[in-house]
C-alpha cells in the first residue's frame, strides 16, 4: 500500500479516490462498521431512509465540488426549510433564519422589507468588533430576538453561552428582511438521489482502493507498511492528548419511526430554542423525497464528551480552544508523511462541501509533490 487513510468520511473517501486515480494503492480504514462517516445513511426498520448521525443537507457555492461529487451520484434538488418554536406551550412556529415573516408574525406587524430593515435598525445593539457569537446576534437582531431564538438554543447545543463562542458560530445564520425562508442560499442545493452511503460506495469502488471497516488506527498502525498516512480522526487523539484534550461537543441521536403517519411536521427541521432537551427534530422524508406510508424523525440531544459512549461531533470554536489546536497543528505540520484532514483532524467547523474542497486541495498538493519527485 502507498497510503493509509484513517476514516471513511468525506475527507477520507475523496482523498482515497483522487489518489487511486493517480495510480496509488490506498487502504481506507474506519473504526465504525460502515463507510460515509457522519454522512452515513441507511433504511431504518420501518423502511425509511434516515441519517444515522443527524440531518445532512448538501449545499455549496463551489461548482468544482458539486461537479466532482456528481461523478458518483445523481441529485434530488432540495432546499431546506426550518421553523423555530421559541415557546413550546403555544407551539407557534416561525421561519428560521429570522425573516420578514418571522418579525411580522411574532410582533403582530405588517412591515414591508424597508419596514423590517428599519425595525431591525431600531432593535439591534451595534457592536464593534464582532468578536463573540453574542456580539454577532445582538448586533444584527437585538436582545429580544436573541433571547427567543439564539440564547437558549446555543446554551443547549454547546453547553456554553453565546458570549463564550467565536462569532463565526452564530454568523452561520443570516438575518433577512425579505420572505426568503430557505435555510441556505447556496448556488447548489441538493441531496444525493440514492443517499450518501450509495454515493460513498461508488466513490470507493476503484481497483486501487481497499476498504476495511471496524478497524481502528491504533490496531493497525504497527502492522501497516504504508509510506504515507492521511488521518481524519481527532488530531489530539493522534498525539495521545499530549497537550490535553481538545474540547468537542457530542450529541445523542434519538431516532423514531412512526408507522401510521405520512408526515409529522411541515418542514424538514423544527428547532426548539427554549424547551425540551433536544435542539431540533428532523423528519427525513422532507429531505429525501421518499414516499412511504410511515415516517421517521430524529431528535438531537446535545451532550458533553464525558457522557457514556459520546462521540466527538463538533469542534467548539473559541479563542482558548483555537490556541490549544494551534499547538497540535504545529506538531501536525512538522510531520513529513502524515497529513491531517477534515472536521476533527483540522478542528474546524466544516460543512461537507468544505471538507471535499480541502481533500481536493490536499490531493492536488500530494500529486504535484509526486510528479516533482518523479521529474
Ligand atoms: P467524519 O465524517 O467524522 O469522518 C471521520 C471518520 O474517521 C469517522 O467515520 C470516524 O469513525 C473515523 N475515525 C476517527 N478516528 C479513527 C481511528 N482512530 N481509527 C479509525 N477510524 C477513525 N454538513 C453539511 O454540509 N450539511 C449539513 O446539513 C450537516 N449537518 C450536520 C449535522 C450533524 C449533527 C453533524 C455532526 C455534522 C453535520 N455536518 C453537515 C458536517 C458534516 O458531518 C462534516 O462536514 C463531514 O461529515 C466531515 O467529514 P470528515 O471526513 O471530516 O469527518
Ligand atoms: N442557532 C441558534 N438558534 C437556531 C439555529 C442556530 O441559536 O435556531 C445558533 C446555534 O449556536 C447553532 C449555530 O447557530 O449552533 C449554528 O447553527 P447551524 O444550524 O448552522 O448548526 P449545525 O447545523 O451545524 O448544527
Amino acid at each position: 500500500m502507498d497510503t493509509l487513510i484513517v476514516g471513511a468520511g468525506f475527507a477520507g473517501a475523496v482523498t482515497a479516490r483522487e489518489l487511486a486515480e493517480a495510480g496509488e494503492r490506498v487502504l481506507v480504514i474506519d473504526k465504525r462498521p460502515h463507510i460515509a462517516g457522519n454522512a452515513y445513511d441507511r433504511l431504518d426498520a420501518g423502511g425509511v431512509l434516515i441519517h444515522e448521525y443527524g440531518p445532512h443537507i448538501f449545499h455549496t457555492n463551489s461548482e468544482k465540488v458539486f461537479d466532482w461529487l456528481s461523478r458518483f451520484t445523481a441529485w434530488r434538488p432540495y432546499e431546506h426549510r426550518v421553523l423555530a418554536v421559541p415557546d413550546a406551550r403555544t407551539g407557534q412556529a416561525y421561519p428560521m433564519p429570522i425573516n420578514r415573516t418571522t418579525i411580522n408574525r411574532l410582533y403582530g406587524l405588517d412591515l414591508d422589507e424597508a419596514g423590517v430593515a428599519a425595525f431591525l435598525e431600531r432593535v439591534r445593539e451595534p457592536r464593534e468588533p464582532l468578536r463573540t457569537s453574542e456580539d454577532v446576534v445582538l448586533n444584527s437582531v437585538g436582545p429580544d430576538l436573541c433571547d427567543r431564538f439564539f440564547r437558549g438554543y446555543t446554551r443547549k447545543q454547546w453547553g456554553l453561552e453565546l458570549s463564550q463562542l467565536a462569532g463565526g458560530v452564530a454568523a452561520r445564520i443570516p438575518t433577512r428582511t425579505n420572505d426568503d425562508d430557505r435555510y441556505f442560499t447556496d448556488r447548489f442545493q441538493a441531496m444525493p438521489a440514492h443517499g450518501y452511503t450509495a454515493m460513498f460506495e461508488r466513490m470507493l469502488d476503484h481497483p486501487n482502493i481497499s476498504v476495511r471497516t471496524g478497524v481502528a488506527y491504533e490496531n493497525i498502525v504497527a502492522s501497516c507498511d504504508c509510506r504515507r498516512t492521511v488521518f481524519t480522526g481527532p488530531v489530539d487523539e493522534y498525539y495521545g492528548h499530549r497537550y490535553g484534550a481538545l474540547p468537542y461537543r457530542s450529541l445523542r441521536f434519538e431516532h423514531e419511526h412512526l408507522p401510521g403517519q405520512a408526515n409529522v411536521q411541515a418542514v424538514g427541521t423544527v428547532n426548539y430554542p427554549n424547551d425540551h432537551a433536544w435542539t431540533r427534530i428532523t423528519e427525513f422524508k422532507h429531505l429525501t423525497g421518499q414516499r412511504h406510508a410511515g415516517t421517521s424523525i430524529v431528535r438531537e440531544i446535545p451532550q458533553a464528551m464525558d457522557a457514556p459512549g459520546a462521540e466527538p461531533y463538533y469542534p467548539i470554536p473559541n479563542p482558548a480552544n483555537e490556541a490549544l489546536y494551534k499547538r497540535y497543528q504545529a506538531l501536525a505540520e512538522a510531520e513529513s508523511d502524515v497529513f491531517f484532514l477534515g472536521r476533527l483532524a483540522q478542528y474546524r467547523y466544516y460543512n461537507m462541501d468544505q471538507v471535499v474542497a480541502a481533500a481536493l486541495a490536499l490531493t492536488q498538493r500530494l500529486r504535484q509533490g509526486a510528479e516533482a519527485l518523479a521529474a
